[in-house]
């Protein structure tokens, strides 16, 4: 009868290395509990699965650029009330992501836009999407690279294969023309393709303000906006919170 160690090498052979890592113990585990050959053999390929799963998901995570690590469920909704933890769990089917919906959250600083984006982005990788966190000045800036080296197009495909594009903090600078021929680009590429989670300070009027220009405004605006979740968030900041308390 062959040993553990030689069956075990030839699922490394196979690049199994968690079958091969976990054989004994999963054999002993079958002959103890007199499993099926059947729930065996599953039993194999699962273990295989899962490790591979959890593996994927903790790169996605990193590959996701997040700031840090805000999880969703620690979200206070006692002090944020303009948002209720049922319109949140709303959104944790990912049918949005599915329908290549966005989801916008605007409001004025400290009131948890960028904590809700994150949290959601994780939820998000947990069910298996891929994410890219950014920020919209390090995007912009990306663009701009990918521009200057003429490489705008492929920069933009590679955004494009995150399920989920998050933009932070749109809004907040001024943008010159080149900046903003490069978002049109991104953001007509990604449109009814991909989802954006987008986080503003800006209402919709001042929108024209932002961009100079209301020619390349409307057309931007009415991609991001159209087939979107919206949530106006008010209140005052987070971070406030503990000094209003003292
Ligand atoms: P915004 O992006 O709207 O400016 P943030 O999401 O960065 O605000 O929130 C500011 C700070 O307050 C962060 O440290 C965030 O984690 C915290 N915070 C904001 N809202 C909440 C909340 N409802 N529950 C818990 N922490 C919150
Ligand atoms: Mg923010």
């Amino acid at each position: 009868m062959s040993s553990i160690n030689a069956a075990a090498q030839k699922y490394r052979s196979l690049r199994l290395s968690v079958i091969a890592e976990n054989l004994k113990a999963l054999v002993t585990q079958a002959e103890s509990n007199a499993s099926s050959y059947l729930s065996f053999a599953e039993a194999l390929v699962d273990c295989e699965q899962l490790e591979r799963n959890s593996k994927r998901i903790e790169q996605n995570k990193r590959r996701a650029g997040f700031p840090l690590h805000k999880s969703l469920d620690e979200f206070d909704y006692q002090f944020q009330t303009t948002i209720s933890q049922r319109e949140v769990n709303g959104l944790l089917d990912f049918n949005f992501i599915d329908n290549r919906e966005n989801v916008v959250f605007i409001g004025p600083p400290g009131v948890g836009k960028t904590y809700l984006s994150i949290g959601l982005g994780l939820k998000a990788i947990d069910a298996g999407y891929k994410v890219s966190f950014n920020t919209a000045l390090s995007l912009m800036e990306a663009l701009e690279l990918a521009a200057l080296k003429g490489d705008l197009k492929k920069k933009i495909s590679q955004i494009a294969k995150f399920d989920v594009l998050i933009i932070d903090e749109l809004g907040y600078l001024p943008m010159n023309k080149q900046g903003m021929h490069n978002l049109f680009q991104l953001i007509n590429t990604l449109y009814e393709y991909r989802t954006i989670i987008l986080t503003t300070n800006q209402e919709f009027t001042n929108w024209g303000e932002f961009f100079f220009d209301d020619n390349v405004a409307v057309p931007i605006v009415d991609r991001l906006f159209h087939h979107s979740h919206i949530f106006m968030l008010g209140g005052e900041s987070y971070r406030l919170k503990s000094k209003l308390n003292n």
